[in-house]
């Protein structure tokens, strides 16, 4: 992608209700914009973020067995009245229509996929079932805040399980567990399990997925090196006793939750009596789990763990190009359609081999292109300019390293491929 043709363009001003770093970064780079409180377009750079993200979540979904739908996003109100949801979710947008009729928008997905499953399921043969979408959530947070961290709309990952036994259940919410971990560290993050209460829920039990980083809104009890936590409100232990884990002294810190399972028995399979008949025909209540990401909120998280004060840091499986292409302008014509035509190179021939690359031709100073990289934060910058061509060279520099190297122009494939693949 050539940065002229990009519509979207950086900003060095601070949007004046920024009040996170998320918030500040990816809007002043061009990835999203605010459209209201708690509300935001994605433009092309931070969908393509957003998009990895969800290609990730959907391999180790898809990994789990579970097969994707998509839900409306436009539910009706009878099911909540069902689940008694209606009137005690405080989060829950409504909506009137001009027929007098009442909708909800929907904050989480149990009150349709539970009757919509029990519509399919007849024998213990059909389970488990496993079922996930990738899908907007609508959410009346009081404050909407921490940029695309907590927003009215925003995007989420659900999976619904069902299962003829509570032994079925619990073997795949370990499954589930560890998918989650792998979710996360592919995105580059570590997030920390912690035990939780179960919300509104009545369930046995639920973990969160919980990734530190000062921008967190809950206080976690937990270690530098390990991924064992506990939420300061509810936990047995202490602020430095040893954590059972490996021993080193526990630290009350902030994390923001990137993800939640739950156990949630029968609460809402049996509101919808979806059942199904075991061996010898007899009928049974389904036991059911659910498992979420903030697929947006995840993006927001990646930027507040990995950032400097010049900008964004992405990994490069979820940058959204893997390498800044800089072409350093010169004054007199022949250096300059040198410096093109090297370029041009480089350019087609990385993309040839399936390279994802990001190249700054616009006309302005070395200064505000080199600033501009950093604050977009792809992983691997190449500058090519007078100089490096004196040496038929570019130079070579990684978005977290101080370093820069000069490398040969026909080493540029091979090495950008060896990095790609480590
Ligand atoms: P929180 O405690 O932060 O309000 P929650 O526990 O109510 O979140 P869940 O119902 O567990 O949220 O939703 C699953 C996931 O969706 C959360 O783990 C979080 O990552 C994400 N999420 C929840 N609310 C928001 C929001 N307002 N904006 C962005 N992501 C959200
Ligand atoms: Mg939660």
């Amino acid at each position: 992608m050539r940065q002229t043709r990009l519509f979207s363009k950086t900003t060095k001003q601070t949007p004046h209700d920024a009040d996170s770093v998320n918030a500040r970064f990816l809007t002043q780079a061009g990835f999203v914009h605010q459209e209201m409180a708690g509300v935001y377009s994605w433009l092309p750079l931070g969908l393509r973020v957003l998009r990895k993200v969800e290609a990730i979540i959907r391999d180790e979904m898809d990994g789990l067995g579970a097969q994707e739908i998509l839900m409306p996003a436009l539910q009706p109100k009878e099911p909540w009245e069902k689940t008694d949801r209606w009137d005690t979710v405080d989060i829950l947008f409504k909506i009137k229509s001009q027929t007098g009729k009442e909708y909800a928008l929907g904050p989480t997905h149990e009150e349709i996929v539970t009757p919509l499953v029990g519509d399919f399921l007849r024998s213990y043969k059909d389970l488990p079932i496993t079922v996930y979408q990738i899908q907007t959530k609508y959410r009346d947070e009081l404050r909407a805040k921490s940029g695309v961290l907590r927003g009215r709309e925003f995007g989420m990952k659900d999976l619904y399980s069902f299962h003829a036994t509570q032994e079925d259940l619990e073997d795949f919410y370990q499954k589930a567990l560890k998918a989650y971990a792998r979710v996360y560290a592919r995105c580059g993050v570590q997030a920390k399990v912690v035990e939780a209460s179960g919300g509104d829920f009545t369930e046995k039990f639920s973990h969160e997925f919980q990734v530190i980083t000062p921008a967190g809104e809950d206080k976690i009890l937990t270690t530098e090196n390990g991924t064992f936590a506990q939420n300061c409100e509810i936990a047995t232990l202490r602020e430095g006793d040893a954590s059972p884990e490996n021993g080193e002294p526990l630290a009350c810190v902030t994390g923001v939750e990137v993800g939640n399972i739950f156990d949630l028995g029968c609460r809402f399979s049996e509101v919808f009596d979806v059942a199904f008949s075991d061996e010898n025909g007899e009928r049974h209540i389904a036991k059911m789990g659910c498992y979420g990401i903030g697929i947006t909120r995840l993006v927001g998280t990646i930027v507040e763990a990995l950032h400097d004060e010049n900008g964004m840091r992405w990994p490069k499986s979820v940058a959204p190009y893997h390498v800044h292409l800089i072409t350093i302008n010169a004054k007199d014509e022949e250096t300059l359609s040198r410096i093109q035509s090297a370029a041009e190179d480089v350019y087609a021939q990385l993309e040839k081999e399936g390279v994802e690359v990001l190249w700054d031709d616009r006309d302005v100073s070395p200064g505000e292109k080199f600033a501009d990289a950093d604050l977009i934060g792809l992983p691997l910058r190449i500058v090519i300019s007078e100089k490096t061509l004196k040496e038929d060279s570019v130079e070579w520099k990684f978005r977290e390293s101080k370093e820069n190297e000069l490398v040969k122009l026909q080493d540029i494939v091979e090495n950008v491929g060896t990095w790609l693949a480590e």
